[in-house]
């Protein structure tokens, strides 16, 4: 196959970050690298160039057109080729992996191979009432119970593709270790992306860039193909005999956001710039809906010159959030929407997650956000706090609780119960300052389990599937940490399997 060769990856995160035009990322999102490998001359040697197919290759039809490459789409294209079909991946930006590759924290999971190894119990019970608790009870049943009991064998299924989720940790909102990270504990986007697409090349399944999905095609009230723009050409049509819609949220999109929620205007980004909801709007256009479309994520910890999210995994980790005094004034690890609210309601609507070189050593994103120039340092606490402009005793006082805290398991102050194994107590001592993002959009295109886009009344569009974060109704009013990860990669499996069933029934 023809290939026409771009740098991407740790080079595009590179060359955005520096340009400072990155919106940011969705997903859990660290944004880039995290990856201690990553060192920026890696990056600037443009090591991780990938290669896409030329667009000389296009064909007029494929069994399966998926639009979009993020984890939903090329599972998705995983799953369509290893039934036995012919799929298609078009990708509007020049690179692959959409806001995937920022994702940070891990992918969340329940009763795995993993897990039992290491001793943790859960359950996909216990999965399922705990997200539906963090989303206040307004996640779709359905989808969630899908959604638990398929964890698993979506981490299984990746281990089998090499991809490895093996260290795990914890999010807001759990009660078990159920986050799934990569063995050495960076950030899971990249990583992910890059085995995905290793597993998408190896199955010579064609990946056009620049490739701007403009609308779905419909004969006879079946979606049979879309109409696409490729670099900058006038819009051809590609058939497919079915479409898989995995073009993500709608994070970047300041127009959507702020028709829905007029409070998030002028509010920073951690999104991926291709994120701009146009799925949502091509299913609209062939009678589908959309639910859920104000709830919003705004992450709390963001760095905010960038957009770029400080992972959960940090506080999960052992990090705790400090004010401009250097005063606890929250559960860290609560959900993202409550934990949110506290930043807000302080004076400066910002503040400092402090922890120590174990912490560092166990999250290793951390790495990525030091490269980018965000942590401070002290080899003391002392030396820290004057770094930041923080009063020492203060801090050290905060310090000294929380470390008690740790040790007798028991946090009067906040009532944390998780992310508190170790105390902070190994120099050197780190800060970070953050505030909250816009970063996951929850709201999206109505599908049942089997990934079918529904209409008002119930009845399905014939060809028409969708995953991933186009999607709504999954995480209900607040999403939990690791749970998009999870979703790309269960429900994009499942829109690959049942496109291809879809296809072959239809031959
Ligand atoms: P998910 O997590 O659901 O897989 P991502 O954000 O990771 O979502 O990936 C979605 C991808 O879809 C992004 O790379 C984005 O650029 C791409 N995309 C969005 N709109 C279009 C479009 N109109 N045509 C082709 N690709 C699109």
């Amino acid at each position: 196959m023809k290939k026409s060769h771009v740098f991407v990856g740790l080079m595009a995160s590179f060359l955005l970050l520096a340009a400072g035009c990155a919106p940011d990322k969705a997903k859990e999102t660290a944004s880039s690298s995290s990856k201690t490998g990553a060192s920026s001359s890696e990056v600037t040697s443009g090591a991780s160039e990938k290669t896409y197919t030329d667009v000389s290759e296009l064909q007029d039809s494929y069994d399966v057109v998926i639009i979009g490459s993020g984890g939903a789409g090329m599972s998705a294209a995983i799953e369509a080729k290893d039934a036995g079909l012919k799929p298609v991946i078009l990708e509007k930006m020049p690179t692959i992996g959409g806001n995937t590759n920022k994702a940070s924290s891990g992918m969340n999971a329940s009763e795995t191979k993993f897990q039992t190894a290491q001793g943790i119990e859960d359950s996909n019970d216990a999965f399922y009432n705990e997200t539906l608790a963090g989303g206040h009870g307004t996640n779709d049943p359905e989808l969630l119970r899908y959604f638990v009991d398929n964890s698993a064998s979506a981490i299984e299924w990746l281990d089998e593709n090499g991809i490895t989720l093996d260290n795990l940790t914890i999010t807001g909102g759990m009660s078990t270790k159920r986050t799934h990270r990569p063995t050495d504990g960076s950030a899971v986007g990249e990583y992910l992306v890059k085995g995905l697409y290793e597993n998408v090349e190896k199955r010579d399944i064609p990946v056009f860039v620049n490739a701007d999905v403009q609308s779905l095609v419909e004969k006879d009230n079946q979606v049979t193909g879309v109409k696409v723009s490729i670099e900058g050409q006038d819009a051809v049509t590609v058939n497919g005999s079915a479409v898989i819609v995995a073009t993500g949220g709608f994070g970047a999109n300041q127009d959507l956001i702020t028709q829905y929620r007029a409070d998030l205007k002028g509010v920073v980004t951690t999104n991926q710039e291709g994120s701009t909801g146009d799925g949502i709007k091509m299913i609209e256009e062939v009678g589908g809906y959309a639910v859920d479309m104000d709830k919003i994520q705004v992450h709390p910890t963001v760095q905010q010159d960038k957009g770029v999210l400080i992972g959960e995994a940090v506080r999960g980790e052992g990090a705790i959030l400090v004010d401009a005094n250097g005063n606890r004034f929250v559960n860290e690890m609560d959900t993202r929407d409550k934990v949110t609210a506290a930043i807000n309601a302080l004076p400066e609507k910002a503040a400092y997650l402090i922890f120590d070189q174990g912490v560092r050593d166990r999250a290793t994103a951390i790495e990525f956000y030091d490269e980018q120039g965000y942590v401070e340092e002290g080899k003391t606490i002392d030396e820290l706090a004057g770094k930041i402009k923080m009063d020492a005793a203060t801090l050290s006082k905060t310090l000294d609780a929380w470390n008690t805290a740790v040790t007798s398991k028991s946090d009067t102050a906040f009532n944390r119960t998780t992310g508190m194994d170790e105390a902070l107590t190994t120099p050197s001592y780190f800060a970070i300052k953050i505030a909250p993002g816009i970063h996951y959009t929850m709201g999206g295109v109505k599908i049942n389990t089997k990934t079918q886009v529904e209409k008002k009344d119930g009845s399905t569009i014939p060809g028409l599937y969708a995953a991933g974060e186009v999607v709504g109704g999954l995480h209900g009013d607040n999403r939990i940490g690791g749970n998009s990860v999870a979703e790309i990669i269960i429900f994009g499996r499942q829109a690959g399997t049942q496109a291809a069933e879809f296809v072959k029934s239809s031959k």
